[in-house]
């Protein structure tokens, strides 16, 4: 997510850019992870915008309706939101650090293929994400 485009592409359908929009598109530009509610709480508070929870809810939720963010459900009780212009991704979450990094190759679309054959329901997306120790937990066990 680019952060001069998109908030060019805003403008261009004739929305307005606010601070907090403009801080929102920003952190998500610069984000490789992704982000619930209560991290860009956060990271709002640190560059010093003052938004409450109501106010980035409802910013999570245009930027989602508009499809600049994609919701992602790393964790049973909590969304969380990233860029949907990253290339088709899968999670690998840490149970230990919580930490998350990307698997980018999907082995699913063969399985789309069969579902479609022998089921006739088009699959048009589906959510993958992995639970376990990362390398560095696993070397300190
Ligand atoms: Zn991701
Ligand atoms: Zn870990
Ligand atoms: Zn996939």
């Amino acid at each position: 997510m680019n952060l001069d485009l998109t908030l060019s592409s805003l403008q261009d359908k004739g929305h307005r850019i606010t601070k907090v929009r403009k801080e929102v598109v920003k952190i998500f530009s610069q984000s490789s992870q992704p982000l619930s509610a209560n991290q860009v709480e956060k990271m709002l508070s640190q560059v010093n915008v003052t938004a409450n929870k109501a106010t980035i809810y409802r910013e999570l939720q245009f930027l989602l309706t508009n499809r600049y963010l994609t919701e992602v459900y790393l964790h049973p009780n909590e969304v969380s939101y990233e860029s949907s212009e990253l290339k088709h991704h899968h999670h690998l979450v840490c149970d230990i650090c919580g930490s998350i990094d990307n698997v980018t190759n999907c082995l699913v679309s063969k399985l789309e293929e069969d579902v479609l054959k022998k089921k006739g329901f088009q699959i048009e997306r589906h959510m993958l994400e992995f639970y376990g120790t990362c390398s560095r937990c696993l070397k300190q066990t």
